[in-house]
């Protein structure tokens, strides 16, 4: 299958050019050519499969022109090591919990699938024209998506990863998640706060000289290798439901959102036929998709600070993608509402909802719990998604409801790890001059 560029100004690339491209030469996003339905039988029978034979299914739609079965099947199996088991929190509403891989988000998914694909295209190269550089990738981080990358392409031969991270802007356990790594994975520890370092990393990106040099791609949502198998696990959600019994005449899938990547994934999912009659995208006090939905206007701007932080995203980048999908605005408010929660709000969630039901949010998740019960209609079955364990902001959920929570053990293992990174000036000569002189073989 061929990707195409949202900005429709690039060729149309390959599946193994738009994953080692990242973003389209037309600075626009890639886009598969088709969104094939997945069959009747499929759906007739999804609650009695696995969560692995599900995401099979799924890949072979997207993937299986240019991957062959075995290995696709190989590489999906290698991903899904760990299951996203829908758990009730209240009356109607679920939760998928998708925090139960290396990292405790849900980025290891995209993070995993994208590293073993990369992996494959770089091993046919190697066979069919001994071309031996290593793709190098280059990842700007607040927290979370380093650890996902990190841990998902570690000890990945032919691969280097980079990852960029604001000096003493990260908390301990996101910063022991790929500091500690060594191998393949080197951190750099910027004299600066995260917006340079996507500076940095987009500078690089359009240095003709660095990429005549070394081949360098991105793996943040904009790869559509790491944001189309976010599709997978809203078929499991379904699956789970419809296995419970719990399905209603209609399902509600609420998701919170930054660089919205997530709820594109499943934007796609209903595209393929997937039965989610609605979506709603959660966001902090970041609200510019929000107004967007209000009132028609797309005006992106600085992000703010806020608990839930990984959601800090000013112009969320799959927003380009949301449009090509949908064509135009009615389209796109027919079949996704929004919603937007200051600190306080997200701090009494927190709270009412343990009280309550005695199920522990973190901070991202108490945006969708809250859309639920805000807007969730009576016909309706309603699942958040879960996007981190509240063990990764052990000190803030401690402090908002008065729990001790346990960090799970393979998380404080992460903790007893060195610390090895680079410290980096704020500067892109400085940077560039480092990256020139790693090797490329
Ligand atoms: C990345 C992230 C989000 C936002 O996901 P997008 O795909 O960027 O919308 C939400 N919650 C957590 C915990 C995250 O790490």
């Amino acid at each position: 299958m061929k990707y195409y560029s949202t900005n429709h100004q690039a060729p149309v690339a390959t599946l193994h050019d738009a994953v080692e491209q990242g973003l389209a030469p037309d600075r626009g996003l890639y886009m598969p050519e088709q969104i094939r339905q997945l069959s009747e039988e499929f759906y007739l029978h999804i609650g009695k499969l696995s969560f692995q034979e599900i995401a099979f299914e799924v890949a072979k739609a997207f993937f299986g022109d240019d991957v062959d079965e075995a290995s696709l099947k190989q590489i999906v199996y290698d991903t899904l090591t760990f299951d996203t088991p829908v758990v009730k929190v209240d009356d109607n509403i679920y939760t998928l919990e998708l925090f139960h891989g290396p990292t405790f988000a849900f980025k290891d998914v995209g993070a995993r699938f994208m590293a073993r694909l990369l992996q494959y295209f770089i091993r046919k190269d190697r066979e069919h024209t001994g071309d031996n550089r290593i793709v190098n990738v280059l990842v700007a981080t607040s927290g979370d998506t380093g650890s996902a990358v990190a841990n998902g392409f570690l000890g990945v031969d032919g691969i280097h990863v980079y990852v960029l991270y604001p000096k003493g802007k990260v908390s301990k356990i996101q910063e022991s998640q790929f500091t500690t790594l060594g191998r393949n994975i080197t951190a750099i520890e910027v004299d600066g706060v995260f917006d340079d370092c996507q500076a940095l990393v987009k500078s690089a990106f359009m240095d003709r000289n660095l990429t005549s040099h070394m081949i360098l791609t991105s793996a943040n949502s904009i790869n559509v290798a790491r944001f189309l198998p976010q599709a997978f696990y809203y078929f499991n959600a379904y699956a789970q439901l419809k296995q419970m019994g719990a399905l209603k005449s209609k399902l509600t899938v609420c998701v919170p959102s930054g660089n919205f990547g997530n709820i594109t994934a499943g934007l796609f999912a209903k595209k393929m036929g997937l039965p989610i009659d609605h979506f709603i995208a959660a966001n902090n006090a970041n609200d510019v998709f929000y107004n967007y939905l209000q009132t028609g206007i797309y005006t992106p701007m600085a992000s703010k600070q806020t608990l839930a932080n990984a959601m800090d995203v000013g112009a969320p980048s799959n927003f380009a993608r949301i449009i090509d999908l949908y064509g135009d605005y009615n389209a796109i408010t027919r079949d996704i509402s929004g919603a937007t929660y200051a600190d306080n709000r997200i701090r009494e969630t927190m709270k009412q909802c343990f009280k309550e039901n005695g199920y522990i949010l973190d901070p991202h998740g108490a945006c969708g719990y809250q859309a639920l019960r805000e807007q969730l209609p009576a016909d309706s079955v309603g699942v958040f998604l879960e996007t981190a364990h509240p063990a990764k902001f052990k000190e803030k959920v401690d402090a908002i409801i008065g729990t001790d929570i346990t960090i799970p053990e393979r998380l404080q293992a992460f903790m007893r790890g060195k610390k090895q990174s680079i410290g980096m000036v704020n500067d892109f000569k400085a940077f560039k001059d480092y990256l020139l002189k790693q090797p490329q073989e």
